[in-house]
């Protein structure tokens, strides 16, 4: 499957069509940026851990159940996917307090929360993605009654699925960001990345930040983390 034209360059990826209307090709950079695009960088070699951990990690889900995007890899940054229609909300999964929760409610990060949390943010770079509720996002008729109740399950099934692996992995799995689409028959599947750019991945026994963090917060040594938290995953994939 080759690429044809570009039909979208984001921040992190380029998206291209292919021959069949049903399918692209993502093709993941080493271009970072951090609060809604002020901060700008290179991460080297990003791009290639994103594409292989978002397919590993999609392929273990969908074993689990949980329909994804994901199709096949093409090479290091490419990946062909299903194309669907985005549903404009990024859905946040927290187990520990960390970033804008923190932030927003005052309180530490690391705090180990009872029960996973799950939000919703309005995808929407003029506005800065805004935290919104299921009735402002019902109001706006970003997803419906039904589609909320599914992406949320399936973003708790995630967690689920994603907590374990990671613990075995010796990780933490702080907080994720999730994007769902719609096939054009309606169903609803995961779609976008799971990466070091989009979770917050701790070491579990001494808490070091294995990811975008680094890069946020000007820590240093982004590129070994990214390459470490891969090769952890590499070490416990099964498949
Ligand atoms: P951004 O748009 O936030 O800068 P990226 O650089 O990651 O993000 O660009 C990838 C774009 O492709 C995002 O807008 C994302 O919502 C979209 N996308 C991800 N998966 C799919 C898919 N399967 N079908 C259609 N669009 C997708
Ligand atoms: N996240 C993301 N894209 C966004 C916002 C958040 O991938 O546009 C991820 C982020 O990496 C973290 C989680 O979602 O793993 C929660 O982020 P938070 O709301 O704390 O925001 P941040 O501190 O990144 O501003």
């Amino acid at each position: 499957m080759e690429k044809l034209q570009q039909l979208y360059e984001g921040k992190a990826k380029k998206v291209y069509a292919t021959e069949d209307p049903g399918l692209l090709i993502v093709s993941y950079k080493d271009d970072a940026t951090a609060f809604n695009g002020v901060k700008r960088g290179t991460i080297s070699g990003k791009g290639v851990i994103n594409n292989r951990m978002s397919n590993r990690l999609m392929a273990k889900l969908e074993k689990a159940g949980i329909p994804t995007h994901f199709v096949r890899e093409l090479s290091d940054r490419d990946t062909l996917v299903k194309k669907v229609e985005i549903v404009p909300l990024e859905v946040i999964v927290r187990n520990l307090s960390a970033g804008s929760f923190s932030k927003r409610y005052g309180v530490e990060e690391g705090i180990c929360f009872e029960e996973p949390t799950v939000e919703f943010s309005y995808k929407n770079d003029d506005l800065g993605d805004p935290l919104i509720n299921t009735d402002s996002a019902l109001a706006l008729g970003l997803a419906t009654r039904k589609e909320l109740a599914v992406i949320r399950a399936y973003a708790l099934a995630v967690n689920l699925e994603l907590s374990a692996f990671w613990e075995k992995c010796g990780v933490t799995l702080v907080d994720f960001k999730l994007e769902f689409g719609r096939l054009p028959d309606g169903t609803v599947i995961l779609a976008d990345e799971i990466s070091p750019d989009t979770c917050r991945l701790w070491d579990t026994e001494t808490g070091k930040k294995l990811d975008k963090d680094r890069f946020r917060r000007d820590l240093g040594g982004v590129e070994d983390a990214y390459q470490e938290v891969m090769q952890r995953l590499e070490a416990h994939d099964e498949a």
